[in-house]
């Protein structure tokens, strides 16, 4: 299937190759308070371009945290550096997928390649954050997701932002370690938080607006910024339900062809438990049980990589 329309190009990141931090493209601006370290990544995949737009109008607007600390970085650099509009998939990575690797015994063990050596670079830096939010965007045009992980003070937190409308509550891939689930991030009684915005479509010039309205929402809810500022910048929505979906299943392609049954783009309901989603190598994919969510359907189909992940409404938590 042919990737979608790219309607934006890279930002140039030159003025901010150097950052302020000893990290290459990593800048921190510390208000000389105590507070909270807040962080917020893009690039973590090459290609999606509106978390780094989203980052580049931050930087240019020179927000400032009250309290605390405010960190902005662009993780997969060589990865983007090699956008190339006539095939913008390639650039995802280059050697291997870097929202796949936060494991501690891979980044202290002996495999080298591109995205590790800037994992290690970048360890110190995410392991002092308190609040992350990683950038990230979509093959399809779906409408913007928050991805919380399994935590509940992730899906609390989620709540505190209001924004986006729908959060998903997922165990990330089975083919490695997400960001937002390393190390303290992931473990429940460890205080720091992290959370992913998936924007929209990878080039879609929408997903730059949802991106930086997810920035701002995301430090509201920290509580770095001025709160008459914060308001002003990211008001809080009065309308629209925020909906929370619980991840049950990932579907594996397993021998391929996979062939969708219709042009999912995400968050379609299936109202009936055992209906066709998809065929995989002529074998029906089947709902499990009615009112499912259809999650992230992947345009990439080849047998060991997921297909589409399936989930079920739940109640919104308590703050
Ligand atoms: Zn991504």
């Amino acid at each position: 299937m042919r990737p979608p329309r790219v309607e934006i190009a890279p930002p140039d990141l030159s003025p901010y190759r150097e950052g302020n931090t000893g990290i290459s493209h990593v800048w921190c601006f510390d208000s000389g308070r105590p507070g909270p370290h807040v962080g917020i990544n893009a690039l973590t995949h090459g290609n999606e371009l509106s978390g780094a737009w989203a980052l580049v109008r931050l930087l240019e607007l020179g927000l400032r945290p009250r309290h605390g600390r405010l960190s902005l970085s662009f993780a997969n650099v060589e990865a983007f550096s090699r956008f190339d509009p006539a095939d913008p998939t390639a650039s995802r990575y280059l050697e291997e997928d870097m929202n796949r690797l936060w494991k501690t015994e891979l980044l202290e063990g002996p495999a080298r390649t591109v995205e590790l050596r800037r994992a290690r670079e970048l360890l110190p830096h995410f392991r002092s954050l308190d609040f992350l939010l990683d950038l990230h965007s979509m093959q399809t045009a779906s409408a913007p997701l928050l991805l919380c992980g399994l935590t509940r003070k992730a899906r609390r937190f989620a709540r505190r932002m209001g924004y986006p409308a729908t959060v998903v509550a997922d165990a990330g891939h089975p083919g490695g370690v997400r960001l937002i689930d390393f190390g303290a991030f992931g473990e429940p009684r460890r205080k720091p938080v992290a959370v992913l915005l998936e924007a929209g479509q990878h080039w879609a010039r929408q997903s730059i607006d949802v991106a930086l309205a997810g920035c701002l929402h995301f430090l509201r809810a920290t509580d770095i910024l001025d709160a008459e500022l914060a308001m002003r910048l990211a008001p809080t929505r009065k309308a629209g339900r925020q909906r929370f979906i619980e991840v049950t299943h990932a579907v594996t392609v397993r021998r391929g062809p996979f062939v969708f049954k219709d042009g999912f783009q995400g968050l379609e309901v299936i109202e009936k438990a055992g209906t066709v989603i998809a065929t995989d190598g002529g074998e029906p994919v089947r709902t499990p049980y009615d009112h499912c969510v259809l999650i992230m359907p992947s345009r990439r189909l080849a047998p060991g990589l997921t297909a589409v992940r399936l989930g079920r409404e739940v109640p919104p938590p308590r703050i």
